[in-house]
C-alpha cells in the first residue's frame, strides 16, 4: 500500500482540531442518569440482534503509566482482584439471564490490565462466563496483555482456555521514552513471548504502539517500528498520545518540554504510517494496520468493517454487553455504562445486582446519523440510496442542513459528493473524524469539542 496518498501536510495541519473517536454515536458525553435498568431490558427485548459481543473490564494495574487515560486502579496487591472477581461473578449471574437467547460470538478482556489476574483467577472467570452464557463454537476470544509482569507460560494457559487473540502493549522500545512514561519493559521478553504464543497456536496477535510520547525522535521511533516489523504480528494499533493533563492527573508527570512539538509529532505519525505500509500492512480505518490476509483487512475491502467501543471489528451484527466497572454496553438502540468508581461498583452490585448508572435510548435521528458516521469511519464512503432505503428518507433532504458543511472539504479536494454518493479521498483518511463531525447533531452546538483529543 502506498503511504504517500494519506498525506497532505498543509491540510492535515489545517484540520487538526479536537474531535470524538466515534466508537459510538452519540458519544458517551450524551449519556444521562435518567436511562434506567428497565430501559436496558426494553432495549434487549426490542433488539433485532441475537449475537453477543462481551467486554469484561479488569481495572487493576501493577504500576501507573504516566501517559494513561484509562479507567484503572493501581495496586501491588493481586488479592484485590479476588474481591473484584466475586462482584463480577454476581454481575455476570444477574446479566446472563437477560441474554439467554443470545450466542456469544466475541469476548474481549480489557483494562486496566487483564493479565494482572493470576492463572487460576483467569480460569475461574472464563468458567463463570462459559457457564452463564452460550458461546459459539468459533468464538473470538481476545485479551490485552501488559508484558511487564507475566510469565512466558501465560500464552499456553490462555490458549487452553479458548483465547485465540492477544493484544500486547508495546508502545515504544526506547529506554529513555520508557523511563519517562514509567513503563520500563523488556523488548527481548516481548519478542520471546510473541514467538512462544505463535508456537502455542495463537494465529492473531496485535501490538499497540504510541506516537507523540516524551523524548520520541524519528531515530528512536524508527527503531521501535523496525522491531515491530521483526515481531511479525498480524495487527498493529498506532495511537496518538493525547496530552490532556487537565483531565488525566498522571499526565502532569510529563513535562511539556519533553514532548515532541506539533511538527515533530506529525513527522512521527508520517514515519509510522509510511513504514507500516512499506512493511506490507493495510491501513485500516484511522489508526489500525493489518496484514492483507487478516479479517480486518478483508472486511475493509468488502465494506463489512464495523466499529464499536473496542475500535474496529468484524462483528457488526452483535449487541455488546460490558461487564465490570466503567464498562459500556451497546444493546439494540441503546448505549449504557456502569459506574467508573470501584467502591460504587461494589455497592451497586450488592444492592441491585447491576452497576449501570447512565445511558441513552437512541432517537431515530441518532440511529440514522450513527449509521452514516459508522459508514464513514469504517468505509470512507456513503451510498446515499442505501441509507435512504434503509431509513425511508431522502438522504439529501434529510441532511439538507449538514451537507453544505462538507463544502470546505470538497474545496480542499478531500471529499467528493455526487448525486448518489459521498466519497472520502485517501488523503482525508486521517481527518475522517472531522468529516464525521459534519453529521454529528450534538457537535453542532460545539460546546463539547474541547473534551475530545486532537484528531492527530
Ligand atoms: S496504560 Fe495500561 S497498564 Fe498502564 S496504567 Fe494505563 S491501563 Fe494500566
Amino acid at each position: 500500500m502506498q503511504a504517500a496518498k494519506f498525506f497532505d501536510s498543509t491540510l492535515l495541519k489545517k484540520y487538526n482540531t479536537h474531535g470524538p473517536r466515534y466508537t459510538s454515536y452519540p458519544t458517551a458525553l450524551e449519556f444521562h442518569d435518567q436511562f434506567s435498568h428497565e430501559n436496558l431490558v426494553q432495549a434487549i427485548v426490542a433488539s433485532p440482534n441475537r449475537e453477543l459481543s462481551l467486554y469484561v473490564h479488569i481495572p487493576f494495574c501493577h504500576s501507573l503509566c504516566y501517559y494513561c487515560g484509562c479507567n484503572k486502579v493501581v495496586t501491588r496487591h493481586r488479592d484485590k482482584a479476588n474481591t473484584y472477581l466475586e462482584f463480577l461473578a454476581q454481575e455476570i449471574a444477574s446479566r446472563a439471564p437477560l441474554f439467554k437467547d443470545y450466542t456469544v460470538k466475541q469476548l474481549h478482556w480489557g483494562g486496566g490490565t487483564p493479565s494482572f489476574l493470576r492463572h487460576e483467577q483467569i480460569s475461574q472467570l472464563v468458567a463463570e462466563l462459559k457457564a452463564q452464557f452460550t458461546f459459539a463454537a468459533q468464538v473470538e476470544m481476545s485479551i490485552e496483555i501488559d508484558p511487564r509482569e507475566i510469565k512466558i507460560n501465560l500464552a499456553e494457559h490462555l490458549y487452553s482456555l479458548g483465547f485465540n487473540r492477544l493484544s500486547i502493549g508495546v508502545q515504544d522500545i526506547d529506554d529513555k521514552v520508557q523511563k519517562s512514561i514509567n513503563r520500563v519493559q523488556s523488548t527481548e521478553f516481548i519478542e520471546k513471548f510473541i514467538a512462544h504464543a505463535k508456537q502455542v497456536g495463537f494465529k492473531a496477535i496485535n501490538i499497540d504502539l504510541i506516537y507523540g510520547l516524551p523524548h520520541q525522535t524519528i531515530e528512536t521511533f524508527t527503531r521501535t517500528l523496525n522491531k515491530a516489523h521483526e515481531m511479525d504480528v498480524d495487527r498493529i494499533s498506532l495511537f496518538s498520545y493525547a496530552h490532556i493533563p487537565s483531565r488525566f492527573a498522571a499526565q502532569r508527570k510529563l513535562k511539556d518540554e519533553w514532548l515532541p512539538s506539533a511538527d515533530e509529532k506529525f513527522s512521527l505519525m508520517k514515519l509510522a504510517i509510511e513504514k507500516l505500509c512499506n512493511f506490507g500492512y493495510d491501513f485500516i480505518g484511522m489508526d489500525h494496520f493489518a496484514k492483507p490476509e487478516d479479517e480486518l483487512s478483508i472486511a475493509q475491502k468488502s465494506g463489512a468493517l464495523h466499529r464499536n467501543f473496542q475500535g474496529y471489528t468484524t462483528k457488526g451484527g452483535c449487541d455488546l454487553l460490558g461487564l465490570g466497572v466503567s464498562s459500556i454496553s451497546a444493546i439494540g438502540h441503546s448505549l449504557s455504562q456502569n459506574t467508573k468508581v470501584l467502591q460504587h461498583y461494589y455497592q451497586a452490585i450488592e444492592t441491585q445486582a447491576h452497576a449501570q448508572v447512565k445511558g441513552v435510548s437512541l432517537s431515530q435521528d441518532d440511529i440514522v446519523r450513527g449509521e452514516v458516521i459508522r459508514e464513514l469511519m469504517c468505509n470512507l464512503y456513503i451510498d446515499k440510496n442505501k441509507i435512504s432505503q434503509q431509513f425511508a428518507i431522502n438522504f439529501d433532504e434529510y441532511f439538507a442542513e449538514d451537507l453544505p458543511l462538507l463544502q470546505t472539504f470538497i474545496n480542499d479536494g478531500l471529499v467528493i459528493v455526487t448525486l448518489n454518493e459521498i466519497r472520502v479521498e485517501q488523503k482525508a483518511r486521517l481527518l475522517i473524524r472531522n468529516i464525521c463531525m459534519t453529521f454529528d447533531a450534538y457537535m453542532k452546538q460545539n460546546l463539547n469539542q474541547q473534551r475530545f483529543s486532537r484528531v492527530i
